[in-house]
């Protein structure tokens, strides 16, 4: 640190910013308390590769055809998702009918059919007006000219199954009196496949404000290995975390830190990254809107976007260790005292 303030003696700049700047975010990092340890290790626990695999292997099944857009295999997800919260007795938020956002032909062009985003709430016990969004997107590019189904079962089913298990969680602990503070949406997003569209109708018509919207948590991807990690499997790429909210970030990590050791690897977050991932998933229409995201994401490999996107291929339990970590961070963020900061507004930071 000193170095740094004699240096910038020499060069005439503020450069003893640098230290000071250090102290806040060192300040920031020890403001954050792991909310309740024992419980989040508890209810994570309830999220178990055995259910994951159960509900993928219905949702990437031939009988949802590749759940195309505004095709009929692809409403039969968007139903099996409903009949899964009602089920779980979990709600239909107010401003949904019945669990579905619906979004008309209009919105869409080049034949496109009306679709609909599936929503599910757990309403927060004390702040229920600041919400936490849990994301994937419901649809995948349907059924190839040669008749075969793209199965999309990393993409994205392995996002889908992770929401169903992580509400069952947060709803588990609701119902034995340890809820949530703030309150929880489970939106799953249709026509990202098309360009994001599904996350672009829901920031244009958001069924709670943007404003109390404190963070999205996106997940596209996280059941497979790709080939630069094959032989540490123990990881998952972060993108976005520190770009709104170095809180999130530092959130994130503790989280990651107290209960899982998970590597997490930040190389597509660079912001010159030739991928850009931080703008090709649903997050990005929530980052637009200055809402702090965190994009979870396994990498590219070589069944992405093909027919041979099967089941089978899953790697389950990193599918369950990935959705724990996950849940525990919407877990802190829901139930820490006060609310995430975007950096602009942090006092911490400013
Ligand atoms: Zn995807």
């Amino acid at each position: 640190m000193k170095t740094f303030c004699i240096l910038s003696a020499f060069a005439l700049v503020g450069t003893c910013a640098t230290p000071k700047y250090t102290a806040k975010i060192q300040n920031l990092r020890d403001s954050i308390k792991i909310e309740d340890s024992s419980l989040v290790l508890n209810y994570a626990n309830t999220i178990t590769s055995k259910e994951l695999s159960t509900h993928l292997y219905k949702f990437a099944s031939k009988d949802f055809e590749g759940r195309r857009v505004g095709e009929m295999g692809q409403l039969k997800a968007a139903e099996f998702l409903k009949n899964y919260y009602k089920n779980e007795n979990i709600d239909s938020p107010k401003g949904a009918y019945n669990y579905y956002q619906n979004i008309p032909e209009s919105f869409f062009s080049n034949g496109i059919k009306a679709s609909e985003n599936v929503l599910a709430y757990i309403e927060g016990s004390e702040k229920p007006e600041e919400v936490i969004i849990i994301s994937a997107h419901l649809d995948h590019l349907g059924v190839n000219p040669n008749g075969q189904i793209n199965y999309g079962a990393d993409d994205d089913g392995s996002g889908n199954v992770a929401l169903m298990e992580i509400a069952q969680a947060f709803n588990k602990a609701k119902k034995e009196g340890h809820g949530p503070k703030r309150s929880i949406l489970f939106l799953h997003l249709t026509a990202e496949e098309i360009g994001k569209r599904g996350s672009e109708y829901y920031v244009q018509n958001p069924v709670f404000p943007l404003e109390k919207t404190i963070t999205n948590l996106n997940i596209d991807m996280i059941g497979r290995v790709d080939a630069l990690h094959k032989n540490n499997k123990n990881y998952i790429y972060l993108i976005g975390a520190d770009r709104l909210s170095k809180e999130l970030h530092y959130i994130s990590e503790k989280v990651n830190n107290a209960f899982f050791n998970i590597d997490l690897d930040y190389r597509y977050n660079a912001e010159k990254d030739k991928n850009q991932y931080y703008t090709r998933s649903d997050h990005y229409n929530f980052a637009t809107k200055d809402i702090p995201v965190i994009f979870y994401f396994n990498g590219e490999h070589n069944d992405y976007h093909q027919t041979t996107d099967t089941p089978d291929k899953i790697e389950y339990e990193l599918l369950e260790k990935r959705t724990k970590l996950i849940f525990a961070t919407a877990w802190q963020i829901a139930n820490q005292a006060k609310r995430l900061e975007v950096d602009a507004h942090n006092p911490l930071l400013n």
